[in-house]
């Protein structure tokens, strides 16, 4: 070939480095297998949504990717560091990894704004003023700027569902994990968040997202992954794994949730 590589090329011959990189992932609690040997590539600004059963082992594959739980076996490499490496610095690698779980883990005590400027300070060592400016920032893009000198109890679940964002996109992640960040919400208050997420989709974050909304996925998704009993059986487009399922457990599935 004569004609020079353009960056697309790189990316499509998978030259460029993945954001996220699972090979061969393993956890077991016990007797119990959970993951059976898990592969996913996620790419920078790609948005990837993790569906399946209950108990198929979502959460745990989450937890996986920022070492909150550590895999029995297998590799995962985030944004070009092997955290599964003996000498990782675990504490330094998550600093770029954001997490949303399903019931938002804000801390009472704290106001929306303190929840928000308490990592920056302490882990990023921001000072004071940058971390407030950077904060009311954050709240207001998420739709909460008013909620600031409130305490978490005082808001909805999707208001707090949306801090809890704002709190995570604060630290500057460069990968975004949501663990089913609208299941615990009041069907009124669903909507909100999922705006949030699909601006942020919009925005170039990468994402690796569990969820049941099945309409999100659809439309925001760059690829879907159906997992069941610790295992990938499916994975696409969405259109093709929702839309068209080649596997009978994947349309078992789905004719639950849908
Ligand atoms: P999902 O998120 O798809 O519902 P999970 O990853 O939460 O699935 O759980 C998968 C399986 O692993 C379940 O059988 C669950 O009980 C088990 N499990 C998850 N975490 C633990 C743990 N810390 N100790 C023991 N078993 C666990
Ligand atoms: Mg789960």
């Amino acid at each position: 070939m004569s004609e020079e590589s353009t960056a697309e090329e790189v990316v499509e011959h998978g030259y460029a480095r993945p954001m996220v990189r699972i090979r061969g992932l393993h956890k077991s609690f016990g007797d119990l297998q959970v993951l059976k040997g898990i592969d996913i590539d996620v790419k920078p600004g790609e948005v990837v949504c993790v569906i399946g059963p209950s108990g198929s082992g979502k959460s745990t594959l989450l937890r996986c990717v920022n070492l909150l739980e550590r895999p029995t076996r297998g590799e995962i490499e985030v944004d070009g560091v092997v955290l599964t490496h003996r000498d990782c610095d675990l504490d330094k690698a998550r600093r770029r990894i954001g997490m949303v779980f399903q019931q938002f883990n804000l801390f009472p005590h704290l106001t929306v704004l303190e929840n928000v400027t308490v990592a920056m300070r302490k882990v990023l060592k921001v000072d004071k003023k940058t971390a407030v400016e950077t904060a009311r920032g954050q709240l207001a893009s998420v739709g909460v700027g008013d909620k600031a000198g409130e305490y978490p109890a005082r808001l909805s679940g999707g208001q707090q569902q949306r801090v809890a964002i704002a709190r995570a996109l604060a630290m500057r992640p460069h990968l975004m994990l949501f663990d089913e960040p609208t299941s615990a919400l009041d069907p009124e208050l669903v909507g909100d968040v999922l705006t949030v997420m699909r601006d942020l989709a919009e925005s170039g974050m990468t994402m690796l997202v569990v969820t049941h909304e099945m309409g999100f996925a659809r439309e925001v998704a760059d690829r879907v992954v159906f997992m069941d009993d610790g295992v990938i059986v499916e994975e696409g487009a969405p259109a093709q794994v929702i839309g068209d399922p080649q596997h009978e457990r994947t349309r078992t599935f789905l004719h639950r949730v849908l």
